[in-house]
């Protein structure tokens, strides 16, 4: 009872704050909370760089309660900001708020179980269902979608803001390239279904747009049958150009004859060897770097990443149609680690690497992540003066490349890449420790991002940030560059006050720009 009475009380605050038109009963029954346990999780990310508590969360039951919560934002007579947050796996505070309510989309009462529609291939999820239970759900009917990112404990909504990007989408393109539909709530506060034919305009900036026109509150993803079982393959290489020339080329195979997801990682120490993402060489294959070349070639091997996918009733064939591919290669003759293991196993791989790191305390830990799609053209350059150079011989983390088919990505969506046909994502996945090693400190890392960044600049590597961070508007217009203009007119005509997902800093409230701000 009591609690009930302080937040009705923390709510009529809140409703005089940010000039609600809504009853606090109504609040009450959309989800809105004050709880502190709510406002604390909301005010926090992966990245653990940032912290801002919002003035209030929302945990929906429906798309109706979103459209309900910021339709009253959009109306407010001071204004308030409306931030979905999936799972909060965002590294600097983009789907954190202050200023107004966090939508907390992930975990929430009664978002319904994905719907697969067998006949048609697609399946309807909750914008904030996490892709582990899309795909089990999927499983349920023999299918699943078709495009992945490396962790399944991501949101649908936190993905498709961004793209959503794994070893598939050299082939089957981003996860915003296999979305057939969605519902979106605008930052008018309107429910909207849009796709390619219908509210088109909508569709496409929503994809990869950073969650700026609207909180996606359901999607319709693509599907395929489900394989069963994956052979997965590591090769390693001494010499970047002959990585990369196999990566390339593998890519560009299409039919059967290919492999089914092409990857690959940065090795510059030992150390990394025994983490996270390298679990995979086994105590009884140990991996001797130093004995496989790398030392002529200042320390750096590189791994390429592959796996075939095969059902049951075709494993007689799966070794030689991967021995006729890997006869193609040109990696070191020994250096073959191979294992075998269900489709499903494969696909959450990262979540038991989290599981251990949990174990050790070093998961909560600060991430100061950077993500960068380099052009083919440069990627030489990239590694000489990066994992050749800025690098050093730590990195405190995997830090993965692989290059994708620029053809496989609709232009028409928000998401901007380098303007050459392939492109490479750069993952620099790092995590700050405070344990007394200067390499390994948040502040080290920081700079070390930074370093990167002003060689590509200053070498004119023409870079694009994925999961992109800027502090100014400036430096966001250059993100953009002839995509900016759009972007804006998209924001003006769906987001006009400027409350949605303000934690990108890309545009700032309408209501905090003009004289209102001194009333917060
Ligand atoms: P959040 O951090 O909650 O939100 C991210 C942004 O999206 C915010 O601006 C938020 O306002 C907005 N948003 C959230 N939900 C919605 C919605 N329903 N509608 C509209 N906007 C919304 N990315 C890849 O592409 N490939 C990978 O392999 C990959 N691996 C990762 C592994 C780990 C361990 C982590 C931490 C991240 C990884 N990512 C990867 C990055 C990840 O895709 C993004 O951080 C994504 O935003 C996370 O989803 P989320 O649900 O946690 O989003």
């Amino acid at each position: 009872m009591a609690t009930k009475l302080l937040l009705t009380f923390a709510i009529c605050r809140l409703i005089v704050t940010v000039g609600l038109t809504l009853e606090p009963t109504e609040l009450l029954r959309l989800g809105l909370t004050v709880d502190p346990v709510d406002v604390e999780s909301a005010s926090v990310d992966f990245g653990l760089m940032t912290k801002v508590e919002p003035l209030a969360v929302l945990r929906p039951s429906s798309a109706e309660d979103v459209a309900q919560l910021v339709k009253a934002a959009y109306e407010s007579s001071h204004g308030f900001t409306v931030s979905a947050r999936g799972h909060g796996h965002s590294i600097n505070g983009q789907a954190q708020t202050g200023t107004g309510v966090v939508v907390q989309m992930s975990g929430v009462r009664s978002s319904g179980k994905p719907s697969v529609w067998g006949g048609d291939m697609y399946v309807d999820v909750w914008g904030g269902e996490l892709w582990i239970d899309v795909l089990k759900s999927c499983l349920e009917y023999g299918l699943a979608p078709k495009s992945w990112t490396d962790y399944l404990y991501l949101s649908v909504g936190g993905t498709l803001s961004n793209a959503g990007i794994s070893g598939q989408a050299f082939h089957h393109g981003p996860q915003i390239s296999n979305v057939h539909e969605l519902d979106v709530v605008t930052g008018k506060g309107e429910l909207m279904t849009c796709s390619k034919e219908q509210n088109p305009e909508l569709f496409h900036a929503v994809l990869g747009g950073l969650g700026q026109f609207g909180i996606i509150t359901r999607a319709r993803i693509s599907l395929e049958p489900a394989p069963q079982r994956v052979r997965w393959i590591r090769v390693l290489y001494s010499n970047f150009s002959a990585f990369t020339k196999d990566q390339e080329y593998l890519i560009s195979l299409h039919g059967n004859q290919k492999f089914d997801y092409v990857e690959g990682f940065v090795i510059v120490d030992e150390g990394l060897i025994n983490n996270w993402r390298s679990s995979f060489f086994s105590p009884r294959n140990p991996v001797k770097i130093s004995s496989l070349g790398s030392n002529n070639n200042g320390g750096v091997l590189y791994c390429l990443e592959i796996t075939k996918n095969y059902h049951e009733s075709t494993a007689e064939t799966i070794d030689q149609e991967i021995e006729a591919l890997l006869k193609k290669l040109n990696f070191i003759p020994t250096s073959v680690f191979t294992t075998d293991l269900p489709y499903v196993d494969f696909l959450d791989r990262v979540h038991k690497a989290e599981l251990k790191l949990r174990s050790k305390g070093m998961w909560e830990v600060p991430h100061p992540w950077l993500n960068l799609f380099v052009p083919k053209s440069k990627i030489a350059d990239f590694d000489r003066g990066v994992f050749k150079g800025i690098l050093g011989n730590k990195t405190s983390g995997p830090i993965l490349i692989y290059p994708m088919n620029k053809n496989k990505w609709d232009d028409k969506s928000s998401v901007v890449t380098p303007d050459e046909d392939v492109f490479y994502l750069v993952a620099f996945l790092r995590s700050a420790l405070d344990n007394g090693e200067e390499t390994q400190s948040l502040e080290y890392l920081t700079n070390q991002n930074r370093l990167i960044l002003k060689f590509c600049d200053e070498d004119g590597i023409k870079v694009k940030q994925y999961l992109p961070h800027y502090k100014t508007q400036s430096e966001w217009k250059e993100h953009y560059g002839s995509k900016w203009d759009r972007f804006q007119r998209m924001k003006m005509k769906f987001d006009p006050r400027h409350i949605l997902a303000s934690g990108q800093n890309i545009f700032t409230p309408t209501f905090l720009s003009s004289s209102k701000m001194a009333s917060w």
